[in-house]
């Protein structure tokens, strides 16, 4: 019998040629909606899955799955219960593309510090200007809090410290100072790091715990002057919160590559504001990390079906 792989979404062609070179046939459905997914579900072995859900009515219709390979590290659109009563396995890239999600939150917070999506306007709208207007902040010796501290948060603290000299703290309820360099200060304390840092980076997973991390409270302890990125996942902050903390002006600015919704609705209020930069939930989207998330997702598969 053949070994079905259904790849609903677009990936990287390596990944289709290691799975076509160990024996697999791929299956791609005519989009990735619950309603379509459900009819192509029933006959594959493996899913090599990008964001798309899995629920527990879709994952009940599977009579031979085996493995949800996910092309990316959060699991948060796969209902892992439903999977495990089923035997399936669940699969991630932890190590695929954080160096893509680490560089991106490099370049919101050197976008955000010198203005840059507001001064690229005014120079194309004939303001030259704005350059004496509009001055920037330098993020040398400034303070870098970063929650949540795995594989992402590590990365971005070594770049930020060594290559942009940031003094750095985090808060992750999982770390000891034992394991960190010794140029990072570990905090115990949530609301330290917030009341202290001059940007703050969000790197947890999106789980109940994490649900609203961020909420009004944590936001009003943020300094006047820090900024606020998101590259986690959407749920981890109160949206509306933010939106009224950032038109008061109550602190710098947010950029934002996830949402609560997504994609979000064109006319989302925070969309309005100009101290705020958004991105299309593009963390991965690097030719390296789409190439090797394929890769290691398939590889993952290919092992399952080797037993
Ligand atoms: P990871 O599992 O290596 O690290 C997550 C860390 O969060 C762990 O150290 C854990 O202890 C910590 N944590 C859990 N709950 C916490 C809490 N309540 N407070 C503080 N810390 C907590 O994951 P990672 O590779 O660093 O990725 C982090 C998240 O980034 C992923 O779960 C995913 O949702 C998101 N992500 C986004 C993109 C994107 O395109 N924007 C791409 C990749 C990953």
């Amino acid at each position: 019998m053949s070994f079905n792989v259904l790849i609903p979404q677009k990936i990287a062609k390596e990944g289709i040629k290691y799975l076509e070179r160990n024996g697999a046939t791929i299956v791609v459905p005519p989009s990735h909606d619950e309603e379509t997914l459900i009819h192509y579900i029933q006959d594959v072995d493996a899913i090599l899955a990008r964001t798309e859900t899995y629920s527990r009515k879709l994952i009940e219709q599977a009579n031979r799955l085996k493995v949800i390979a996910r092309h990316g590290i959060g699991v948060d659109n796969i209902d892992l219960q439903a999977a495990s009563d089923h035997g399936v396995i669940v699969t991630n890239t932890p190590s695929a593309n954080i160096n893509a999600v680490a560089e991106l939150v490099l370049t919101l917070m050197l976008s955000g510090t010198r203005n840059l999506l507001q001064v690229d306007r005014g120079v194309r709208s004939g303001d030259f200007e704005i350059r004496n207007r509009l001055f920037g902040y330098e993020l040398k010796g400034k303070t870098l809090g970063i929650i949540g501290f795995g594989n992402i948060g590590r990365l971005i603290a070594e770049k930020s410290h060594l290559g942009l000299g940031m003094d750095i703290v985090v808060y992750d309820p999982y770390v000891t100072g034992a394991d960190v360099a010794s140029y990072i200060k570990v905090t115990e304390s949530l609301e330290d790091l917030l009341s202290t840092a001059d940007v703050i980076t969000l790197h947890v997973p999106y789980t109940k715990s994490t649900h609203h991390l961020i909420d009004r409270d944590a936001l009003k302890l943020m300094k006047s002057d820090a900024m606020l990125i998101n590259a986690a996942r959407g749920g981890v902050v109160d949206e509306q919160a933010l939106e009224e903390i950032l038109r008061n002006r109550e602190i710098r600015g947010a950029c934002l590559d996830v949402f609560q919704v997504e994609p979000p609705s064109k006319d989302h209020p925070l969309f309005r504001l100009d101290n705020v930069i958004v991105t299309p939930h593009l963390g991965a989207q690097t030719h390296e990390a789409f190439q090797a998330m394929a890769l290691n997702a398939a590889e993952d598969i290919i092992a399952v079906k080797n037993g």
